[in-house]
């Protein structure tokens, strides 16, 4: 499947069921996500919100309904989801090998002049820069050497050699400081300006940076609208 173009994604009339005794976990869901458009989505724990991430990811099938990218299934797109849907994770991700390997798992072609461009905007060129072996420094397995934050910018410069045109996060600030958390959101949205940003997160710190933000209650969107409104 090749997608050419802005990509606009439509959740359409979407359930999703991990246990029949439990009920629905998204409800007839319906959805449009516009190219380039910030959104926030809030909702308690375990409303979904995670769940819905993956069903966008194509990684969970949903057993009514759809979610498609210019009218082509999620679900159809396998390994190579990964050109247009870019991913977060609330604890990201460093492997034990070199920053510049790091770097390389969104993008394998990435130059070292990109890479380096890449650290530059989320503000960690100097920092690499300034460490005897530069991009050849190893990453423990935590990836302890760095701050919670600098990791969250490593992955978050990972994404941008990556280039994909639709960006997850879930909750990607948890454990920051509200300060160094707000600077982060405003470094994610900036960098990524061009980009669909679908951000989850569980409470309104920052929400007024989003285009629109959406909650998710008992399976069902309860509210869509400009972050003013709030
Ligand atoms: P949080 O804010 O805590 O991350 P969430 O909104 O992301 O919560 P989900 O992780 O999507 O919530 O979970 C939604 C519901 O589905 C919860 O009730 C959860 O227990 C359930 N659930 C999630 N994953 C599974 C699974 N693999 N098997 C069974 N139930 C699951
Ligand atoms: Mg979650």
């Amino acid at each position: 499947q090749v997608l050419e173009g802005p990509i606009t994604i439509d959740i359409k009339d979407l359930t999703y069921t991990y246990d029949a005794a439990a009920g629905p976990v998204l409800d007839h869901l319906n959805l449009t996500f516009k190219a380039g458009e910030k959104i926030a989505v809030l909702g308690r724990s375990g409303s979904g919100k995670s769940t819905l991430l993956n069903l966008l990811r194509g990684d969970l099938s949903p057993q009514s309904g759809a979610i498609e990218m210019n009218g082509i299934p999620v679900t159809q797109f396998g390994d190579d989801i990964a050109k247009y849907i870019g991913v977060l994770q609330q604890t990201p991700y460093l492997f034990h090998t070199s920053i510049l390997n790091n770097l390389h798992i969104g993008n394998q072609d990435a130059t070292e002049e990109e890479a380096w461009d890449a650290l530059e905007r989320v503000g960690l060129k100097d920092l690499v820069a300034a460490l005897p072996e530069g991009l050849e420094t190893m990453i423990d397995e935590a990836g302890l050497r760095f701050s919670g934050g600098e990791r969250h910018r490593l992955a978050l410069a990972r994404l941008i050699l990556q280039d994909a045109p639709i960006i997850l996060l879930d909750e990607p600030t948890v454990g920051l400081d509200p300060i160094t958390e707000q600077a982060l959101i405003q470094t994610f949205f900036s960098t990524l300006s061009d980009k669909t940003i679908i951000w989850v997160t569980h409470h309104l710190q920052g929400v007024q940076m989003a285009d629109r933000v959406i909650f998710i209650e008992d399976g069902h969107l309860t509210m869509s609208g400009n972050p003013e409104a709030l």
